[in-house]
C-alpha cells in the first residue's frame, strides 16, 4: 500500500466523476481503477486474494452457490462469496469482478444509466468483467510479457494465472491479437484488376478475423 490514510476502495472510487457518463467512459474508468489497484498493490505476481482480503471491511468466503459469485454488505463489512466448486482461475476472476461491484457501490446510476442496447445492469456486469480482466492482465504487464516472447495463449495464461479465455479477450482488447494474426505469412495472393499493358499485380489475402477488434 502506498497510502496510509485512504483505503484502496476510497482511492478507486475517487476516479469516478460526479456526473452521468457514457458507457465507453465507464469502461475507461474501470481500466483506470484496475491500473490504480495494480499500482497500489505493487506485487510482481499481480493482484491476488490476500491483497483483497486484507482491505478494511472486506471478507471473502466460499460457498456452494448456483452462480460464480456474489457480494453484499452484511451491516458491518462487504462479503464476497465465491463458488467453491469452480476452478482457481475462475474464482480469482470472479473475485475481481465482485470487487468491482463493491467499488461501484453508490455510483451505479452515474456509471451505468443504460442505453438502447444494454440495460444498466448489463453495463455494470460488462464493466465488472472488463475491470477483472484489466486488473489481472494489465495492459502494461501484457505488453511486457509479449515483448519477452511470452506470446502463446497457454503460456500467457500460466504467466498471469488466468484462463485461456481471459487471455484471448485481453489480447483482443489490447490489439495484440491483431499483431498475432499478422505474424504468419499470408496464405495466398489474389489477382488485382490490372491494365493489360501492365504486369499482373496481386494483393495478399488475409482472413477476416485479422481485422477483428473489440469495441
Ligand atoms: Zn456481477
Amino acid at each position: 500500500m502506498t497510502t496510509t490514510t485512504s483505503s484502496p476502495l476510497t482511492s478507486l472510487r475517487a476516479l469516478v466523476p460526479h456526473r452521468i457518463v457514457e458507457f465507453g467512459e465507464a469502461l475507461q474508468i474501470a481500466e483506470q481503477q484496475a491500473r490504480r489497484l495494480i499500482d497500489l498493490i505493487a506485487d510482481v505476481d499481480g493482484v491476488n486474494e490476500l491483497h483483497i482480503a486484507r482491505m478494511p471491511r472486506i471478507k471473502i468466503v466460499r460457498e456452494d452457490l448456483p452462480v460464480s459469485g456474489m457480494s453484499y454488505w452484511n451491516g458491518q463489512q462487504w462479503v464476497i462469496a465465491l463458488s467453491r466448486n469452480e476452478s482457481q482461475t475462475r474464482q480469482r476472476f470472479t473475485l475481481l469482478h465482485e470487487f468491482k461491484h463493491i467499488v461501484d457501490h453508490g455510483s451505479t446510476a452515474r456509471l451505468y444509466p443504460g442505453n438502447k442496447r444494454q440495460s444498466g445492469e448489463q453495463q455494470a456486469e460488462a464493466a465488472a468483467d472488463y475491470f477483472a480482466g484489466c486488473a489481472l492482465v494489465g495492459k502494461r504487464e501484457l505488453k511486457s510479457a509479449w515483448g519477452n516472447r511470452i506470446q502463446r495463449v497457454e503460456d500467457l495464461a500460466h504467466h498471469f494465472n488466468v484462463s485461456f479465455e481471459a487471455i484471448r479477450v485481453r489480447l483482443a482488447q489490447t490489439g495484440l491479437d491483431v499483431v498475432a494474426d499478422k505474424l504468419p505469412t499470408p496464405r495466398c495472393a489474389r489477382p488485382v484488376s490490372t491494365p493489360r499493358y501492365q504486369v499482373q499485380r496481386f494483393r495478399t489475402a488475409r482472413p477476416r478475423y485479422a481485422q477483428r477488434r473489440y469495441a
